[in-house]
């Protein structure tokens, strides 16, 4: 039997559809969720995705601000900017949008952001607290993973997964977030040895590599739900994932599509951080 299509666009709809209402009943507290995204530059795709950013805060009502900097933006001057957000009551959520120019240590500044408005879950703290397993605020992308998993109704406690790619931002994530959940996890990268014999044991599958259509139907168990994080541009300069969707449509049950799949997922976790900010600095509960 084919696979289901597991359109993020339409999870993330429904996502953003409860997270306004969540946004509404704040807003009769007297809390309106804020977040703020300093861009630094002109690269077009970083003016892209914090457009993407914005039109997501007003769909759902959170009020949102954009600094824009000039490329020759200073360190200093950047970590000052964040000190000031970091004392500003009305911004519940900091974040900066990457890549920095390269005179800018991008440690230094998302170390700067205050851990409790860090809506991107990127700061060392947050990173510990979910190692750890205490409630924090979770990176976006590897959130909108499991998110997407959990939305299939599929149970991920006691299941095999498998996840390719071991970064920072998305495969070691991705893992801890699944063994959080209960599943036996296998991490993989580029020095495993015989890729297929991990793969084909998944009944999750994970591919974060960035490596276009490296995934076939030989390296899918079949019933496995696959899930395709990678962006990729082919020769004709499409965007396409790590995964060969027409054939692995054929064995996965459920599959995301490239584009249209992760992505979507991505900015609507950012928004559902921002919310989750504001409620916790508004009732002062949250300690670091
Ligand atoms: P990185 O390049 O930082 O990491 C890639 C990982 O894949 C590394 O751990 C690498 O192993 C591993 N890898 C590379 N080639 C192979 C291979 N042939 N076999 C097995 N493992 C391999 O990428 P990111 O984690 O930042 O991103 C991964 C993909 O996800 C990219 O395509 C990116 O564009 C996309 N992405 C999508 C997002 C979305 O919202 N949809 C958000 C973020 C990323 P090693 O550690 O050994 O080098």
């Amino acid at each position: 039997m084919p696979a289901t299509i597991l359109q993020g666009k339409e999870v993330a709809k429904s996502i953003r559809a409860e997270l306004a209402e969540e946004v509404l009943e704040l807003k009769k507290q007297g809390i309106v969720p804020g977040l703020t995204v300093i861009l630094v530059g002109d690269d077009p795709a970083s003016h892209s995705y914090v457009r993407g950013k914005s039109k997501g805060c007003e769909e759902v009502g959170i009020r949102s601000e954009l600094i824009l900097k000039e490329a020759s933006t200073t360190e200093a001057e950047l970590l000052a900017i964040i000190q000031q957000l970091n004392q500003n009551p009305n911004v519940n959520g900091i974040l900066v949008q990457l890549p920095l120019p390269s005179h800018i240590s991008e440690e230094a500044v998302l170390d700067a952001i205050d851990p409790k408005k860090d809506v991107d879950g990127f700061h060392p703290i947050n990173v510990g607290n979910m190692v750890i397993g205490n409630e924090t605020l979770l990176p976006c992308t590897p959130h909108g993973v499991i998110e997407l998993i959990k939305r299939t109704g599929t149970q991920i406690a006691g299941k095999h997964a498998v996840v390719i790619g071991r970064s920072n931002i998305v495969g070691k994530p991705v893992s801890l977030l699944l063994q959080r959940e209960n599943a036996t996890v296998t991490m993989c990268h580029s020095r495993t040895q015989d890729l297929p014999s991990f793969t084909k044991m998944a009944d999750i599958l994970v591919v974060a590599a960035g490596k276009a259509h490296m995934i076939g139907k030989e390296h899918v168990k079949p019933g496995a739900v696959v899930i395709d994080v990678g962006v990729n541009r082919n020769e004709e300069g499409k965007l396409v994932g790590d995964v060969k969707f027409d054939e692995v449509k054929d064995s996965a049950s459920y599959l995301t599509p490239v584009p249209g799949g992760v992505g979507p997922m991505t900015i609507t976790m950012l928004l559902k951080n921002t919310v989750q900010a504001a409620r916790q600095q508004a009732s002062k509960s949250f300690d670091m």
